[in-house]
């Protein structure tokens, strides 16, 4: 059994007087794929947004590699190895594809990652590495969001609805690359609203619903029954 790197206890979160989160328990071991579905709405993103410091949280509830995170900045998270992959995908709309992968090389933590590893993983990014980042396909701008957080050396990725509006086909590429990007170390959370991908990638699974963990267990042998009590409430 590989050493737990982020352990969340009972997480309750929101904006402003809307609580969106309620007693959130989840952990990530060394290398692991988790996955996270759920309907819109019930917080997927906001558990992200949590994790990785745009929403502040109870010091002690969110834990990285022993650390409880839960005060710290977006930035100082980042720094200790915890990168987002947001949902929208949030490139930097005047600079470059290459430009954009630097930005997120410029923690200068130390790993495998560098942009001829980028460039390998995802070929068209260097043929189209001085064209601005957002004249790039949905499908290519999403490879240069999963570049720019890899770039950062992180031991966790955050992957907020990668596949949110692009077709099957590119779908398919990008998460066939995910064997290639996870392992060494890396961990990675999976929001999906795609079950069947969610669960086809990660060796456990969380669902949300309306804010708080509806079911958890291991991916290969959840039933779908029990996964449509669990997303749908039914
Ligand atoms: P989706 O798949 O639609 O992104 P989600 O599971 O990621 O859904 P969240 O985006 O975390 O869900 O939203 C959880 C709840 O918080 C929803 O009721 C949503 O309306 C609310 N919410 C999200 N962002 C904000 C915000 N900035 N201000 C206020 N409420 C918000």
């Amino acid at each position: 059994m590989s050493e737990t790197i982020l352990s969340i206890s009972g997480l309750d979160a929101g904006y402003g007087d809307f609580q969106a989160l309620y007693r959130v328990d989840l952990s990530v071991n060394a290398g692991e794929v988790v996955a996270v579905i759920g309907a819109n709405g019930a917080g997927k993103t906001t558990l992200m947004r949590s994790v990785s410091g745009l929403i502040k949280t109870a010091p002690e509830t969110v834990v990285w590699q022993n650390q409880g995170i839960g005060a710290l900045r977006a930035d100082q998270i980042a720094a200790k190895g915890i990168a987002l992959v947001p949902e929208g995908r949030q490139l930097f709309k005047s600079l470059s594809v290459e430009e954009n992968l630097i930005i997120g090389g410029q923690l200068g933590r130390k790993g495998p990652w560098n942009l001829r590893r980028i460039y390998d993983l995802f070929p068209i990014l260097e043929e189209r590495r001085d064209v601005p980042a957002t004249s790039l396909s949905g499908g290519q701008q999403q490879m240069v969001a999963i570049g720019r957080a890899l770039m950062s050396n992180p031991d966790l990725l955050l992957m907020d609805e990668i596949s949110l509006g692009l077709a099957p086909v590119i779908i398919k590429s990008i998460y066939d690359a995910l064997p290639g990007i996870v392992g060494e170390g890396l961990a990675a959370i999976v929001v999906e609203q795609d079950i069947a991908k969610a669960l086809s990638v990660s060796s456990r699974v969380y669902c949300l619903q309306e804010g708080r963990v509806s079911l958890t267990g291991a991916s290969h042998d959840i039933s779908r029954e029990a996964i449509s009590r669990a997303y749908f409430g039914v």
